[in-house]
């Protein structure tokens, strides 16, 4: 357990990434009087738009990251990608939290699996796999169907393969283009659901409950909150993420991400070392956000409550939204109980993330019901000029 001075409001927090995850961290720090710093190789950024500071340079770029780092007083990031010498360059200036260390075992999927099973945490049967032959060797281990992944990259579903037979190996291992991955059995689970938790610098714990995830092709369409979970499931949730943090001795918001097996056990899919986009509603319908949390944590300040003020549910806007023309914001605000978040990015690419809308509603079917009825009145509409 480590104490330290705390990081009060008035001052400098730099973020490393720049999507929304960072953009909406921004808006909760600035809230409190905190100024913002970003760091990452774009301009214009989500997160730029609403910073002090946009600092545009790679992340290879070592000096620049001590620079950025000794401007601010403390690190975190919004994007677990960023490579470890970045990290270790910030920490030269400035405490990182999360830690280093943290983002080196959860942003590669073979460590994280590695370091959760050899901390005896249930995760999906998995083999590392370097060649055709481990490949080969997984499948007969493990059966069919079964999922390979990249072991570094990947997210929202990107880098990854079904394998249906154990025919299919060769065409398979040729499409990860032979990169170093986990092979990991097919999981036919009842539900996804996740846990946002946030660690203080004096161990303090505090959780967002259990939301419920629903993907289409590997990307998040739409989270709820509470989760339909037994009480149990709801108790393994948590006993399971807590640990988690304490093992990697997180002082930031982690998500674990889990499968609920028919019959209410859990198996972890993996985890996210930063705030998740299951837990966007957390914005709108907790007392404190997942992002108000990151910032206390990595202020060292005490957490807030987490009070689920009202049952709410969350539908992403990808890209795919605009292909026809603007979407009919008005039609969708009609709904009086929608909020809308926007990240100012201006590609709208199919599967690109660029919003999101929250319900709040009298229970959580409700809510649902009403997000993905305000989305759809978002429609394809051709835009008038
Ligand atoms: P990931 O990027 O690994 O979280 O995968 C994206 C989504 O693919 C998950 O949220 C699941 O819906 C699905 N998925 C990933 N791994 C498995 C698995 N081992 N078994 C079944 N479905 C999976």
């Amino acid at each position: 357990m480590t104490r330290c001075k705390p990081v009060l409001p008035g001052a400098s927090i730099g973020v490393l990434g720049s999507g929304q995850l960072g953009r909406m961290f921004a808006i909760a720090a600035r809230r409190m009087g905190y100024r913002v710093h970003t760091f990452s190789p774009a301009e214009d950024t989500p997160t730029g738009q609403v910073a002090d500071v946009e600092i545009r340079r790679d992340y290879e770029d070592l000096d620049a990251v001590t620079a950025f780092a000794a401007a601010v007083e403390v690190v975190t990031f919004e994007f677990e990608n960023v490579p470890a010498a970045t990290a270790q360059a910030a920490e030269r200036a400035a405490p990182v939290r999360p830690s280093g260390e943290v983002l080196h075992v959860t942003q590669h999927r073979l460590r994280e699996k590695t370091y959760l099973s050899g901390h005896g945490f249930p995760v999906t049967p998995f083999r590392a796999v370097r060649s055709l032959a481990e490949l080969e060797a997984g499948l007969a281990a493990l059966g069919c169907p079964a999922l390979l992944k990249t072991a570094g990259w990947g997210y929202d579903g990107k880098g990854q393969v079904r394998v249906y037979t154990p025919g299919d190996a060769a065409a398979a291992w040729a499409q990860l283009g032979g990169q170093e991955a986990v092979l990991e059995a097919f999981v036919a689970f009842e539900r996804e659901v996740s846990m946002v938790a946030a660690r203080g610098h004096d161990g303090q714990l505090v959780d967002f409950g259990v939301i419920e995830n629903h993907h289409v092709g590997g990307i998040l369409d739409y989270s709820l909150a509470p989760a339909r979970v037994s009480p149990a499931t709801e108790r393994q949730a948590r006993e399971i993420t807590r640990a988690v943090l304490e093992a990697l001795e997180v002082v930031g918001v982690l998500c674990v991400e889990f499968f609920v097996l028919p019959g209410g056990g859990l198996l972890i899919n993996e985890l996210a070392p930063r705030p998740h986009n299951s837990g966007h509603l957390t914005f709108d319908a907790c007392l404190t956000s997942q992002f108000e949390q990151q910032l206390r944590a990595v202020c060292g300040l005490p957490l807030g409550a987490t009070d689920l003020l009202r049952p709410a549910a969350m539908a992403n806007l990808l890209g795919d939204i605009w292909s026809t023309g603007t979407p009919d914001w008005q039609q969708a605000l009609a709904l009086p109980n929608i909020k809308l978040h926007l990240y100012g990015k201006d590609e709208a690419r199919p599967g690109r993330k660029m919003g999101h809308l929250t319900a709040i509603a009298g229970d959580a079917e409700h809510a649902t019901a009403q997000v993905l009825a305000a989305r759809t009145r978002l429609g394809a509409r051709t835009s008038i000029t």
